[in-house]
């Protein structure tokens, strides 16, 4: 038995953290959200290259799509590999078919040559025509200069801006900080500790969430239109869903799986296309919030884009050579941890 959805929405990825599984353990072991990104993301960014991104955002795109996820916001950084870095990403989504919304995330935590750096390559992909939001990496890594900059571009650009907003306690200046430049376009991801209500959509992450340690969002409790996404744990958005559910159920037991299924539903507003994507579920109930809420395991067998293309098919991508892209990945992992 089987049924169709749409395909889903990532509302948040980071498409070049699909190599870091497995990487060395740090040389201190992080006790809390700003040595987590200290210890592990700061050092794995840094020793990104573009064959490294490339691979990284094509394997992490297989996988959405054996997801049944056929679109993506992805946030980017990779310090040493800014330039062109935005074109890579798009350039694997696109080979696999996957949607992409890129962002380069701009930080002065390299030096303010860095933060300019990454707003520019913002500029040059989106006036070249692709499509994507302006990139922060979060206020408490930004000088306000920096982030009027990244506003003031996105205005231009006529997108929105996509950025960490009060992940851990140490960005809880974020709300004061953004109040005056936040638009309803765009897209604050976490909001756990935000202290006001700003402009715009939430990115609800609870997995990533539960895993820094950062506290639950209660992002049931908000004005804003909320969305899912993994912040860089795969893509499995059925999987984030049922989360979503029994992370809200332990604080609020009224709560039912059709407001987790609507926040998977509100990423449209951000990619409407996979509106008209199709995926074929191996389970005959895949488009009843309730059914999935109580059903680990669903799998995605067919995914038929809204241009008619077969993407998957028995579980298998057609564009490309799965076990091919695992081992060119798993390459690209073994250069990557040998330079951390
Ligand atoms: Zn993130």
């Amino acid at each position: 038995m089987t049924s169709t959805t749409p395909g889903l929405v990532c509302g948040h990825h980071h498409l070049y953290s699909s190599l870091a599984r497995g990487m060395p353990a740090p040389p201190l072991q992080p006790t809390n959200f700003l040595e987590i990104l200290q210890q592990v993301w700061w050092r794995l960014d840094i020793a990104l290259d573009l064959d490294m991104i490339y691979w990284s955002a094509k394997l992490g795109a297989v996988e959405a799509l054996m997801s049944g996820t056929t679109g993506i916001i992805d946030h980017h950084e990779s310090p040493n590999a800014i330039e062109g870095s935005l074109d890579v990403i798009a350039q694997a989504c696109s080979e696999v078919g996957v949607r992409v919304v890129c962002s380069y995330g701009v930080t002065d935590r390299q030096g303010v040559d860095a933060g300019q750096r990454g707003l520019e390559e913002n500029r040059r992909f989106i006036a070249s025509g692709g499509r994507g939001m302006v990139g922060v990496h979060a206020a408490f890594t930004c000088s306000d200069e920096l982030l009027e900059s990244a506003s003031g571009l996105a205005n231009d650009l006529g997108v929105g801006v996509h950025i960490h907003v009060a992940e851990g306690v140490d960005d809880i200046s974020a709300g004061a900080r953004l109040e005056k430049l936040a638009q309803d376009n765009w897209l604050l991801v976490h909001c756990v500790h935000l202290d006001r209500e700003l402009r715009g959509t939430i990115a609800h992450n609870p997995r990533s969430n539960m895993n820094n340690g950062v506290g639950y969002a209660y992002p049931s409790r908000r004005a804003n239109k909320i969305i899912l996404g993994t912040d860089g744990i795969g893509a499995d958005m059925l999987e984030e869903m049922r989360l979503a559910y029994v992370a809200y159920r332990s604080d609020e037991v009224t709560l039912s799986p059709d407001l987790a299924w609507s926040w998977l539903e509100n990423g449209y507003d951000f990619i409407p296309e996979c509106r008209d994507d199709q995926v074929t579920w191996n389970y005959d109930h895949s488009d009843s919030p309730w059914h999935v809420a109580f059903t680990p395991g669903i799998r995605a067998i067919n995914v038929r884009s809204s241009e008619g293309d077969e993407l998957l098919q028995d579980g298998l991508p057609t564009r490309v050579d799965l076990n091919e892209v695992r081992s060119k990945a798993s390459e690209a992992a073994i250069r990557l941890f040998a330079k951390l």
